[in-house]
């Protein structure tokens, strides 16, 4: 058996990217078929009458909500419990194996066991999905320049299986030969190829993501990972009552989101180094942004969809296709497509000294999200007198909402690793993910906000009323953006010495 690498080793790669890299965008590029395999199947699946829960519109629509946002939300345990006891590789191994239970539950009767198996997939996408970056982020040095890029590559490997799992889960669904059983199988099994992959690449890995109590003796050390195990298996029950009961997700974000502050303040606090501590509250200003971009872009899943399926016409150049289709993949399509090629140009640009930093970076994709709002209003423009207006605009609107994800979502993966103390990388990355929970949130409401209350409105009355919506968020993202830019300096000081 070959010797273990050591982090020197690992870190010294040639080349563009770490061999490493390649590896765990395999592993997280089937989670994220499953996650969105799952997420693409959810409200389709409570909504059927014969062979789902038979759930409301609205119900269906607020349990997808709360689903989202308690998946989301658990990262920040996850995050924890990996930072303090687990370590990244058993949090990644332990959330798998949950997420496969649950889908697998599911699979046996989707009709009876959704809720449980749902239960579980949230807990075991806590536990995998902060930590799977976390260990991204220590491929690369401090000060590596290549590390933006690196999270481009990986962010590619998440919309390759956020598209795949997509498109596979609803077809297999939606199928009369096929049906649920078969969408929530196909999760699984990739869950499955995921894990098994992981085991296979986990010593490529060296010591990254070990458990950070090595130092203890192994019993000692099992018996806290134990705990954290059977605690999970306990909250089971807490969480299912929480999603059945879609009130209680209100409450759930009404104390997660402070108690989560009083932990960071909590530990930044206990860090004692005041250099330190600025790093910390630079990433805790890049989250509180990132809030506001994530309520903005998921109107994808809501509002967006929505407007594609009534206002648009089905001609996107020369062929055609449902709106609907071009709403559910054109992001994912455009990101693998661009977010390699961005990474590169960060790179050639580093090589001149002239790559931007990271608080310009989030400027500009805030400004790439005002100008793609600002196009999803311009559609208005298009419309004939039925209402209808043109799918080609609608499309390049999400070209360049795309460019704003690029410019902020990977990139924020990349700074909360260069801004974390290695002892509170995994929360840090949960929190960063938490504040998509809170995203999620507020884009429901927003969402809610923009649709016409009369069920019956022309879609004449429609467009405008979700034209005029976009019309706001745009310029909310343009201040929000030059906001970012006119406090720079300030977040530049904070962050010191990283880029
Ligand atoms: N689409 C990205 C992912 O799945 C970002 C999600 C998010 O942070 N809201 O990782």
């Amino acid at each position: 058996m070959a010797e273990q690498l050591t982090l020197e080793q690992i870190q010294d790669f040639k080349g563009k990217y770490p061999k490493q890299l390649w590896y765990l965008f395999l592993v997280e590029m089937w989670e994220r078929f499953c996650f969105y395999g799952m997420r693409g199947v959810l409200t389709i699946f409570m909504f059927d009458k014969v062979l789902g829960l038979a759930l409301s519109e609205k119900d269906a629509n607020l349990k997808y909500g709360a689903i989202q946002a308690f998946v989301y939300a658990f990262t920040f345990i996850g995050g924890i419990f990996a930072d303090k006891i687990l370590g990244f590789k058993k949090s990644l191994v332990f959330g798998a194996t949950v997420m496969i239970i649950g889908n697998l539950i599911i699979v046996a009767s989707p009709q009876n066991f959704f809720y449980l198996g749902i239960t579980l997939s949230i807990i075991g996408t806590g536990f995998f999905k902060p930590n799977i970056s976390s260990m991204v982020g220590e491929l690369y040095k401090e000060g590596d320049p290549r590390r933006d890029a690196g999270f481009g590559l990986f962010y590619s490997g998440i919309n390759i299986g956020a598209l795949l799992g997509g498109a596979v889960c609803v077809y297999l669904g939606e199928s009369k030969d096929f049906g649920w059983s078969y969408a929530f199988l196909s999760a699984a099994i990739v869950m499955i190829i995921g894990l098994v992959t992981f085991l296979f690449i986990k010593k490529s890995l060296g010591p990254i993501g070990d458990s950070p109590l090595l130092h203890l003796s192994s019993s000692k050390r099992s018996t806290k990972e134990i705990l954290v195990y059977v605690g999970s298996i306990i909250s089971i029950p807490l969480i299912f009552i929480m999603i059945k009961n879609t009130d209680y997700t209100d409450y759930f974000m009404y104390t997660i989101g402070p108690l989560a502050i009083i932990y960071f303040l909590y530990e930044t606090v206990k860090e004692k180094n005041w250099k330190s501590q600025k790093k910390l509250i630079a990433a805790f200003i890049f989250i509180l942004f990132s809030v506001i971009f994530w309520a903005f872009f998921e109107q994808s899943g809501g509002s967006l969809a929505l407007f594609a399926k009534n206002n648009l016409h089905h001609n996107l150049l020369f062929f055609e296709i449902s709106p609907n289709i071009v709403n559910n993949t054109s992001n994912s399509l455009f990101v693998i497509i661009f977010s390699p090629l961005l990474g590169l140009l960060w790179l050639a640009m580093a090589k001149k000294k002239i790559e931007p930093n990271t608080v310009i970076k989030f400027g500009i994709g805030f400004l790439f999200l005002a100008l793609a709002f600002y196009t999803f209003y311009y559609t208005r423009f298009f419309a004939d007198v039925e209402g209808l207006t043109s799918l080609n605009i609608f499309t390049l609107a999400y070209l360049v909402i795309t460019f704003g994800e690029l410019a902020l979502s990977p990139i924020g993966l990349s700074i909360m690793t260069k801004l974390s103390p290695k002892r509170l990388s995994g929360m840090m990355m949960g929190m960063w993910f938490l504040a998509s929970a809170y995203g999620q949130y507020a884009a429901g409401l927003l969402g809610a906000g923009m649709s016409s209350p009369d069920g019956n409105a022309t879609l004449m009355v429609k467009l405008q009323g979700y034209t005029e919506g976009y019309k706001q968020l745009g310029i909310y993202a343009l201040i929000a953006g030059l906001a970012l830019i006119l406090i720079s300096p300030l977040i530049r000081k904070l962050m010191q010495e990283v880029k």
